[in-house]
């Protein structure tokens, strides 16, 4: 092999391999259980990947357009109307991306420039920071109180400087399972009112919400003018290998955004949209989602009775967190190493999610699994 032979002066020094590509390959190499990494261990509806099919054989194999299917488009401007009462334009204001994780760093791409500051809400889900740094950024965080993990408003007003140019939300959030209020939302409007601020609402667990209802950016006149709201269909429809979502913005911001998404990826796989696009006209299929995953969350806190971990409360998402300092006082990374060798169930230790490392010695669960997995990790996570 070759070596470049000169050294790197890397643009994210501090940077390794993400801690879901750590703990799925060390509870593959261990034959753990893995509730790390979230995605579902059942399959989604074959009426879905008929669909899939049939767009392939009717010929749906070249480019997309650039903004995404014009039908998905449609599809979700419908649904977006329906649920949060604000109507975006499918040609100017809608843009299907591969994934969130390309909505959020386009958006960041877009918007921020070097030297601007962008406020994150620590747990960070760990794509953000990284995105604003690979665009000169400065990620500013703010803390999410511990154990509830809310946001604390006069530490947000405090760290807003002229330089602020980004806010990056998310909620339901991605690791706490913490779901934001009305007041919240009131709050950061507030917040950003006369300022140029512009929001990233990462909202990719929208339908995944067991108390009270989501509040999305886009039901708040003084957010949604100023935000681009981002949501998966990786996690709607069990199918977070397909790397599709889509971004919202009003048409100021979202032409800034194209400009930058079609030299990044260009356009999104073409069949698969027009089968979500299809797929999805039957609302069923994501509003019946919080109860399809209240019942796995009930079961798998129902397993955890007995155990010496302590679940944190968990209104929203697919995972649930729990407190293990009744157990040891190992690092959590420690710990979660040690869960999965020698336990069998594989986690994600909360410290990945803090620059600093903070460890509160809590680790997350997925319980996007099969009655039978989430039963085989509970009796496991019983004997620790
Ligand atoms: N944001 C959050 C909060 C997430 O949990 C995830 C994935 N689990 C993403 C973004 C990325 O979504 P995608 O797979 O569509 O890129
Ligand atoms: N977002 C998923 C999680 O939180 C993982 C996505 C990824 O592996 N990049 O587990």
């Amino acid at each position: 092999m070759p070596t470049f032979p000169a050294p790197i002066d890397s643009r994210l020094p501090w940077v390794g391999t993400t801690i879901f590509t750590v703990m799925s390959r060390l509870a593959a190499q261990h034959g753990a259980i893995n509730l790390s990494q979230g995605f579902p261990d059942f399959s989604a509806p074959q009426a879905l990947f008929d669909l899939v099919a049939k767009h392939m054989n009717a010929g749906a194999n070249q480019y997309a357009p650039m903004a995404g299917a014009l039908p998905l488009r449609e599809a979700i401007a419908e649904k977006v109307a329906a649920l949060y009462g604000l109507t975006f334009d499918v040609e100017q204001e809608i843009t299907v991306t591969a994934g969130a994780t390309q909505a959020i760093f386009t958006a960041v791409a877009a918007l921020v420039r070097p030297g601007d500051e962008a406020i994150v809400f620590e747990p960070v889900y760990d794509s953000y920071v990284p995105s604003i740094e690979l665009n000169g950024g400065c990620a500013v965080p703010c803390r999410l109180t511990f154990p509830d993990y809310r946001p604390d408003w006069s530490e947000v007003r405090a760290r807003i400087t002229p330089r602020t140019r980004m806010i990056v939300i998310n909620s339901p959030h991605n690791p706490s399972g913490a779901v934001w209020t009305a007041q919240d939302m009131l709050q950061l409007e507030q917040l950003v009112r006369g300022t140029n601020i512009v929001i990233v609402s990462d909202e990719v667990y929208e339908h995944i919400v067991f108390e009270g209802r989501h509040e999305s950016v886009v039901r708040y006149p003084g957010l949604a003018e100023r935000s681009f709201v981002v949501s998966s269909f990786g996690k709607t429809y069990h199918v977070t290998g397909w790397k599709i979502a889509y971004c919202l913005a009003p048409r100021e911001l979202m032409a800034e955004f194209r400009k930058a998404h079609q030299f990044v990826v260009f356009c999104v796989n073409h069949p698969m949209q027009l089968a979500l696009a299809e797929f999805m006209k039957d609302k069923q299929r994501y509003l019946g989602l919080a109860d399809f995953y209240q019942a796995k969350r009930d079961f798998f806190r129902k397993q955890l009775e007995g155990s010496r971990f302590v679940p944190l409360p968990c209104p929203g998402t697919y995972f649930q967190s729990v407190r293990y300092d009744a157990i040891s006082d190992e690092p959590d990374r420690a710990f979660v190493e040690r869960l999965t060798k020698a336990h069998g169930v594989a986690a994600i230790p909360f410290s990945a999610f803090y620059r600093d490392g903070r460890d509160d010695k809590v680790i997350r669960f997925c319980f996007a699994k099969g009655e039978e997995t989430l039963a085989r990790a509970g009796e496991k996570l019983r004997a620790v």
